[in-house]
């Protein structure tokens, strides 16, 4: 209906209120790399349309699109590692969504196939790309609560309501995934089977890890301290539900880069710890477990 409303016959700011309130044109991933070039000093549009991201599938609640790129492991590597790989699930961690860029950038040019990759660098997009960027999304949910949880856990809105004393900032929303950018993870980690799951944030300046493998015990200038999960994030939903470890980067500060030698230092720690995990006989025994557990599921439909 709106696609017929002539522009000629409607003043113009009514048509520009139409457009921008019904997103009759999904926006495209270059426009959002201009957007995302011009928020963030470290990440231009030209280096994130190199990337070329896969076509969009999912979006956020104001109509962006989730950013998505996927490095397959050869088809030769059965028990290939699948790293699910998150920046920016809150908007005012900048330096969450630069790093995750320049790694981008890093697996972009030396990716050999012998893991699988598949990374998210910007989850909430209407958080980060907002006048005064957002640790929540669009709806005033933070979506690192917006997770599913164990039914004998208490629910991250009564955890909200009492523990949380109600910070807007920690607002679950009214159920769990109630928003498409949690949704779109949610559906990932149901599609890719991720041995482990890497969400980047920022600034406590810790490594926390939330699973029953061995974690590293630094990544880079990061120290390993396990801080625990809270009901509704994806370490908990990870840790409780799914049996797939959660490894949480904490960068030292949101709006402060880490030094490029500190970058690759982590970068190092993370891939070194995923090539021993992949000779160590308790990631082969997880995927194989999870492997066990889809096919069980299959008979059982
Ligand atoms: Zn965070």
């Amino acid at each position: 209906m709106i696609k017929s409303i002539s522009k000629f016959t409607v003043p113009f700011a009514v048509v520009a209120v139409l457009s921008s309130s019904v997103h009759a044109q999904p926006i495209s991933v270059n426009t959002l790399c201009n957007k995302i070039g011009a928020k963030l000093s470290s990440v231009s549009s030209s280096e994130c349309k190199k990337l070329k991201f896969n076509k969009p599938r999912f979006y956020s609640v104001k109509g962006l699109p989730l950013l998505e790129k996927h490095y397959p492991a050869k088809k030769s590597k059965k028990y290939a590692p699948r790293i699910l790989f998150l920046g920016g699930i809150h908007g005012d961690e900048y330096s969450s969504v630069s790093v995750t860029f320049k790694w981008l950038n890093t697996i972009n040019k030396y990716h050999s196939g012998a893991y699988d990759w598949h990374f998210l660098p910007l989850v909430n997009p209407d958080g980060l790309l907002q006048k005064s960027s957002s640790r929540v999304n669009a709806r005033k949910v933070d979506l690192n609560r917006n997770f599913l949880t164990n039914s004998q856990q208490i629910s991250a809105i009564s955890h909200w309501k009492t523990k949380a004393k109600q910070r807007q900032r920690y607002y679950p929303g009214i159920a769990p995934l109630s928003e498409p950018e949690s949704i779109a993870v949610h559906r990932l980690i149901e599609e890719i089977k991720p041995t482990v799951i890497v969400s980047v944030h920022a600034p406590h300046g810790i490594l926390d890890f939330d699973g029953k493998v061995t974690p590293p015990n630094k990544l880079g200038p990061l120290r390993l301290r396990q801080l625990g999960t809270y009901p509704g994030s994806l370490g908990n939903y990870g840790y409780y539900i799914k049996g797939i470890p959660v490894m949480t980067i904490e960068l030292e500060h949101a709006g402060i880069m880490p030094k490029k030698s500190q970058i690759s230092a982590m970068w190092v720690d993370l891939v070194r710890w995923i090539k021993v995990k992949t000779k160590s006989k308790e990631i082969v025994a997880l995927m194989k477990e999870t492997e066990a557990k889809e096919t069980d599921k299959g008979h059982a439909q």
